[in-house]
């Protein structure tokens, strides 16, 4: 993990016709409208490559290899991000259910959720969308 990948504050704001133009129809829906991808049809679930996974909106740094496991859940999910202040969380209404929801700290794209039930170090999982993410093989 290289400090050059630590969010340094900038956050990326655009209007929605322009994210309209940046996204897929997917990605839009997820990122911009909190929607949720099906589990076990998306690009990354169980993908074991090592790298690093990208905002898919702004391509802030998100999340690592390094801390991807496989929870069954059938998306994506790590027990930490790539750095803390890379990603926040908000409490949902009836968060132990649902968990906190997950944003990119830079855009605001929602990613996912995170729930306590994640393995050591952290007891945290991130489950996270793979149409949220872009995957940089480095
Ligand atoms: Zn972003």
């Amino acid at each position: 993990m290289s400090e050059k990948d630590r969010f340094d504050g900038n956050a990326v704001e655009l209007t929605e016709s322009k994210w309209k133009e940046r996204l897929s129809e997917e990605q839009y829906s997820i990122l911009r409208k909190g929607g949720t991808e099906p589990p076990f049809q998306n690009a990354y679930f169980d993908l074991k490559d090592e790298g690093r996974y990208l905002c898919a909106g702004c391509a802030l740094p998100l999340f690592s290899s390094k801390h991807k496991y496989d929870s069954g859940s059938g998306w994506p999910s790590f027990y930490a991000p790539i750095f803390d202040e890379n990603v926040k969380t908000e409490d949902h209404t009836n968060f132990s259910i649902f968990g906190r929801e997950v944003f990119c700290s830079s855009c605001n794209g929602h990613l996912g959720h995170v729930f306590e039930d994640g393995p050591q170090p952290t007891n945290l999982r991130y489950c996270i969308n793979s149409a949220a993410l872009k995957f940089d093989k480095t």
